[in-house]
């Protein structure tokens, strides 16, 4: 039937026709445009689309990459992983010590404010809140005491403890030195990187040794690094980091990066003299 048609249809055609198009194939031809412009269409659509979301992926990867593992999987499946990997390297193994100083413009990434008038850097945020509330899950009662510092601050409370030395006795280089063991110098503290906090017990607030009794700091020390977090300045590294015990101070390094540490035994200064990372 299909071709008894096609021919008489020929054969109906006048000559003139021949030379512009047949009206069936000028109307397969329309059709065939409005095909392709639908196929465009749908493949420009498809595209945007594909780019939108994998835009929302890679925003939502940045937050997992040190986030739930729930979300882990589809995540690496999609969003640029090498990417994602030397942007974190960069930031979360910052080495900030006694030799290895933030310089005064440093740029501070952007901040996430938090109760009480702390803020931390907005990329440490969703671990560090995942932590807190998996603490208050268990009963616990951690308290953020200390987190971002400008550059005044952190001065302004290292001179207060080297006046404390002064009227100690001791002679300004003297009272400098000690006073650097509690306080680090202006350019020497994690915390003007927004990268650490302070975390203590609701039920003991003091900055001593005995912190590290608490229940919140028992369960911190065994946790943190599930959350990215190390306690930066152990009881055994104190050579090594250039500070005193702190068991209250936790630094944000990333989960992998934690979990190496902690399974190793390592202080921060170790871990990365061991890596080709670039110091600071
Ligand atoms: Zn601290």
């Amino acid at each position: 039937m299909a071709e008894n048609r096609m021919m008489r249809y020929e054969e109906e055609i006048p000559d003139r026709e021949y030379f512009v198009a047949p009206r069936h194939a000028r109307r397969r031809r329309r059709v065939s445009w409005k095909l392709l412009l639908l196929c465009a269409v749908l493949f420009l659509s498809g595209l945007l689309l594909g780019r939108a979301l994998a835009a929302e992926v890679d925003m939502e990867g940045g937050y997992r990459a040190g986030g739930t593992s729930a979300g882990a999987g589809p995540v690496q499946a999609i969003a640029p992983v090498a990417e994602q990997k030397k942007d974190t390297e960069e930031w979360q193994l910052l080495l900030v010590n006694r030799d290895h100083l933030l310089s005064e413009d440093y740029k501070i990434h952007e901040m996430t404010k938090l109760r009480g008038g702390h803020s931390v850097d907005s990329r440490i945020y969703p671990d560090l809140q995942k932590m807190m509330d998996d603490a208050r899950a268990e009963g616990l009662q951690p308290l953020i005491c200390s987190s971002y510092r400008t550059w005044d601050k952190q001065e302004e409370l290292f001179q207060r403890k080297v006046s404390y030395y002064l009227r100690q006795g001791c002679d300004r280089q003297e009272a400098e030195e000690k006073a650097s063991a509690w306080v680090a110098r202006p350019g020497t503290s994690e915390h003007q990187a927004g990268l650490a906090v302070d975390i203590v017990d609701v039920a003991y607030q003091v900055l001593d040794e005995q912190q590290e009794q608490t229940e919140v700091q028992q369960w911190l020390m065994e946790h943190c690094a599930e959350y990215g977090f190390i306690l930066r300045y152990p009881t055994d590294k104190s050579e090594l980091t250039g500070v005193s015990y702190e068991p209250w101070h936790y630094r944000y390094v990333g989960k992998e990066a934690a979990r190496e540490l902690t399974e190793q035994g390592l202080c921060l200064e170790e871990y990365l003299s061991g890596q080709s990372v670039v110091l600071f």
